[in-house]
């Protein structure tokens, strides 16, 4: 028995740094068990309970580098915990590995409770058991990202109004009354100012967000998604089409979970897509970068949307998001190599600036469809108009029967307009907001050098016409403007030098530049309101392209 609780040694057997903390045994016993375990899944974490959690495992001489990733609107520390044998502090000593670094992130949205959950039980199985995937990748942990958020607590008839359990859970949005996960571009909120730095910073391989989701009746445990922009090129459509579908066997045949990508019966949510006992398709959300694991796809890097299923029980959400993040760990840490070797093109095209290929601005829903069989659980009316479960529509109750039908599974997105990236841009050094910005999304942002003009055009967009949003979106009017390019080879640099900055095509984060900055994005800076100012009909887009004189205008 007492042989039984007790973990050998971890660390030391691998050469770890950890010090005294690596030599000493764990009683398993007297490890911290999360909220969630301790109340027989009735209950999740509060940010005290997740502290607690953190300070029990560090006492115990777990070896973890546990660390601020920032901190919230209100000023709570924000943990980050890196995880590997050898065990490493800094992003040279993880990088000085040439393991993939893998970036895991819970509760962005403060009620989807379960990440946070898994996470914490993750980090702490791993980091006291042997031979396991820390000896082949980083894990950078963020259990409770939307720290402010999961303090709101309230009953989930208020916070999770389709959420099978658990009874309170926090809000979820961040203490600015910001959807975190609709931020990414814009950057408002220190949260997600904290989450681009240590993008910047740990230059991760992959990104993971854990959410649940609260929409359709499915047949699945957990439904998920890569960046669904096209502009994540090879790393996104690598994500898509090889690591998921092998997470989907692995997730059914070693963890007894189906899952499927993330999806709904309709593209407007509504009751008819739990009743209808004849489905019309499966379609995903959106691929706009202000979704972060979107956004994390410019990056050129592998992400993935991890959805628990809302109307499964606590326990059972809980575990399934366990078991896809581990898998997915492994899958990881086994296809290393090849996912380090995708990425290495893909960085290596773009900072040579050899990258000629146009990139995706903007996008539509795919309109050629797979179909698939797609499973679903299939309502019986009650007679009579009560609730019997949160996220049932009144008057129907689940069945338990599950049904599976053929169906378009609309999955992906297809560009309707690319662009390639120029030599540079330029932009007045009055525009600070955007330049605020791009700097926020580790993008250079210099003088402009006056070899620049060599052979060069500089192509300037002329707007024809602007468009603002009626209804607000996270406190803005999300403006939208059309015109088109035209090269003006006469314009000369030093004409434009004194009062420019500026941004170059060849730098890492080149593609989400183009995102950002190029006035037809469908996702970019335009969109947020930074150049509402200068934006009229007949004037000049105030971010100009330069091309050289083989590359016309796009
Ligand atoms: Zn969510």
């Amino acid at each position: 028995m007492l042989a039984g609780a007790l973990l050998a040694t971890t660390a030391c057997a691998h050469g770890g740094q950890g010090g005294a903390s690596s030599q000493s045994s764990i009683a398993r016993t007297t490890l911290p068990r999360t909220r969630a375990e301790r109340t027989s899944y009735a209950e999740t974490s509060t940010y005290d309970d997740v502290i607690a959690f953190i300070d029990s495992l560090q006492n115990k001489g777990v070896p973890m580098s546990r660390q601020e990733l920032g901190r919230t609107t209100e000023g709570r520390v924000q943990p980050l915990l890196v995880l590997s044998r050898p065990q490493v502090t800094t992003p040279e000593e993880a990088r000085a590995l040439h393991r993939p670094v893998v970036y895991v992130q819970a509760n962005i949205h403060a009620g989807e409770v379960e990440g946070k959950e898994a996470l914490l039980a993750l980090v702490r199985d791993l980091a006291t058991t042997k031979n396991n995937v820390l000896d082949s990748i980083v894990l950078i942990a963020i259990p409770i990202y939307n720290a402010d958020g999961n303090e709101r607590f309230k009953p989930q008839s208020v916070n999770r109004t389709e959420q099978n359990g658990p009874e309170s859970v926090g809000q979820r949005p961040n203490a600015q009354m910001l959807d975190l996960n609709r931020d990414y571009v814009k950057a408002e909120a220190p949260e997600t100012r904290s989450s681009l730095a240590a993008f910047e910073k740990w230059n991760p391989d992959a990104f993971v967000d854990l959410h649940t989701t609260d929409g359709s009746f499915h047949g699945y445990a957990l439904t998920y998604a890569p960046s669904l922009n096209p502009a994540a090129r090879e790393a996104g459509a690598y994500t898509r089409d090889s690591l998921l579908p092998e997470l989907r066997r692995r997730m059914k045949a070693r963890d007894g979970f189906e899952v499927f990508d993330y999806g709904n019966f309709d593209t407007q949510y509504e009751e008819r897509d739990i009743t209808d006992t004849v489905k019309s398709g499966w379609f995903t959300y959106d691929h706009r970068p202000r979704f972060g694991t979107n956004y994390f796809g410019l990056r050129q890097r592998i992400s993935i949307l991890s959805e628990a299923y809302s109307h499964d029980p606590f326990e059972r959400r809980v575990k399934a998001t366990y078991a896809f993040v581990h898998e997915l760990l492994s899958l990881v840490a086994e296809r290393g190599a090849r996912i380090r070797a995708i990425e290495a093109a893909a960085d290596s095209e773009v900072a040579r600036g050899n990258l000629q290929t146009p990139i995706p601005i903007r996008s539509r829903l795919t309109t050629t469809p797979r179909t698939l069989p797609v499973t679903f659980e299939v309502m019986a009316r009650t007679g009579d108009s009560s609730l019997t479960q949160p996220g049932v529509p009144r008057g129907f109750r689940r069945t338990g029967v599950m049904k599976t039908q053929s169906m378009p599974v609309y999955d992906r997105f297809e560009p309707v307009l690319s662009r390639t990236i120029p030599r540079a841009w330029l932009l007045s050094v009055r525009d600070t907001l955007a330049i605020t910005l791009l700097r926020e999304h580790g993008i250079r942002v210099e003088p402009v050098s006056p070899a620049l003009g060599k052979n060069a055009y500089i192509s300037v967009f002329r707007i024809d016409s602007v468009r603002t949003d009626t209804d607000a979106f996270q406190g803005h009017h999300q403006m939208h403007v059309s015109g088109r390019w035209k090269d003006l080879p006469m314009l000369r640099l030093q004409d434009v030098l004194q009062l420019t900055v500026m941004v170059r095509g060849d730098q890492p984060q080149a593609v989400a530049a183009l995102y950002l900055l190029d006035p037809e994005s469908d996702d970019g800076l335009v969109t947020w309101n930074a150049f509402d100012r200068e934006l009229a009909p007949g004037k000049p887009f105030p971010v100009f392209r330069v091309v050289s004189s083989s590359a016309r205008s796009p």
